[in-house]
């Protein structure tokens, strides 16, 4: 964790040639790729095979999920079915209540305990070559990002698409720092020295950013306010030019399903909606058996409805193209993105708004380093 509450690789030892090259043929914050067969892709919404909204079946699930519980109602299918015998996901830390860390979870009650969007940084790969060492079958949720690197490592040993035979991400406008979550907890007035909790939402949809004093005093603070007001304000660079927020390297993605009026989400408490996609065949087939098995409940959406839920992804998926430009011209590097369907979204937008908005971004870049 550096000292801006962002995660970081640290280097260990000098890295040899073949490292280096292996590092840029796999980390997302070098390369996002599809690669050329991949399924039939909507250029601001990735391959899809189909788009649904729905929600986990059991009311608990559904409760404690972030949106309508689909993601954790997918894991407890694949637990009880056998289809995998762990799964791979974040959870609060066990030893601190605002740190993240990988989870196995075993059972139902594991994937509850998981449940809901952790809004700060985590590294769900780290423990990976130790997973795989275990040479059990397992399934992954984790950031686009996450699940962009893992793709990529699958495809360099078939062997490794076996053993993790499900991918499961959700839509990410970003990671905030933990400096973010240090501020909503200074905002609720709470001690962050004395937590014995500490969750951004779930329990309901959006739910309640919610802090636990160990003295037993609740803190409490809806969705708008904290992530509207307080966490987005502390998104990563890396976040604001990334080209994949819609995990469309996963098997499956979920998102939030807001309803809404003229085209912008309204965040009023109501039972929780997942938008539910399936982005290859085995994510199809996964939703399809869910579904059979009474896991989840779901209803078809159409593709043009995506952007009306998200719109905030629509826009930045038009706009990255620029962004990434703009960045290359302000550092001399940026990461490479290709086949990804950013010239057919930066035609959805006019020109001039298209301009402004890498401008901005290399305006950004330059103030920043004239600070540092
Ligand atoms: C940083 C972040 C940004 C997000 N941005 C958006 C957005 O712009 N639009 C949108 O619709 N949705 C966003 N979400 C996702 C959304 O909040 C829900 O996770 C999604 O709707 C799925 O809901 P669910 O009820 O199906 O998931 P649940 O059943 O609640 O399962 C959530 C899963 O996500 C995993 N998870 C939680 N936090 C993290 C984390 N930090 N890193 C890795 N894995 C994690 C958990 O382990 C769990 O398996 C974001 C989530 C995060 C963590």
């Amino acid at each position: 964790m550096n000292d801006e509450g962002y995660l970081r690789p640290v280097v260990l030892h000098k890295l040899q040639r073949s490292e280096n090259a292996r590092i840029e043929a796999l980390c997302p914050g070098a390369r996002v790729e599809h690669g050329p067969n991949a399924v039939p892709r909507d250029p601001l919404w990735g391959p899809l095979v189909r788009s649904r909204t729905g929600a986990a079946t059991d009311g608990a699930v559904r409760r404690q999920g972030s949106s309508g519980g689909v993601i954790s109602a997918l894991a407890i299918f694949l637990l009880e079915s056998k289809k995998v015998d762990f799964v791979a996901q974040i959870a609060a830390s066990t030893s601190d209540p605002l740190a993240n860390e990988l989870q196995l979870s075993y059972s139902a009650e594991d994937v509850l305990r998981a449940a809901g969007s952790r809004y700060g940084p985590s590294a769900p790969l780290r423990q990976m070559r130790e997973l795989l060492g275990s040479g059990k079958r397992f399934a992954f949720v984790g950031k686009p990002c996450d699940v962009a690197a893992l793709r990529r490592y699958m495809q360099t040993d078939p062997a490794i698409s076996q053993q993790i035979p499900y991918l499961l991400s959700f839509i990410c406008a970003g990671v905030p720092s933990l400096e973010g979550t240090h501020k909503v907890i200074e905002k609720l007035g709470a001690d962050r020295t004395q937590l014995a909790s500490f969750r951004y939402r779930g329990d309901g949809w959006p739910g309640m950013a919610r802090a636990v004093q160990q003295d037993g005093q609740v803190f409490e603070m809806d969705y708008s306010t904290s992530w509207g007001t307080i966490l987005n304000r502390h998104l990563q660079f890396r976040c604001k030019i990334c080209p994949d927020g819609t995990g469309e390297f996963a098997d499956v993605t979920c998102a939030d399903a807001w309803y809404g009026k003229d085209g912008y989400p309204d965040f009023a408490e109501r039972d929780g909606r997942s938008m539910v996609l399936s982005r290859s065949e085995a994510g199809e087939a996964l939703v399809r058996e869910a579904v059979a098995a009474g896991a989840i409940t779901v209803e078809d959406l159409g593709v043009g409805e995506i952007a009306k839920m998200q719109p905030y992804q629509a826009e930045r998926k038009k706009m990255v193209l620029g962004r990434v430009m703009a960045t290359r011209l302000a550092l001399g590097f940026a990461p490479r993105y290709r086949r990804l369907g950013l010239w057919r979204s930066s035609l959805m937008v006019s020109p001039l708004a298209w301009l402004k908005n890498a401008g901005g971004t290399y305006r950004r870049i330059h103030r920043s380093l004239k600070t540092t």
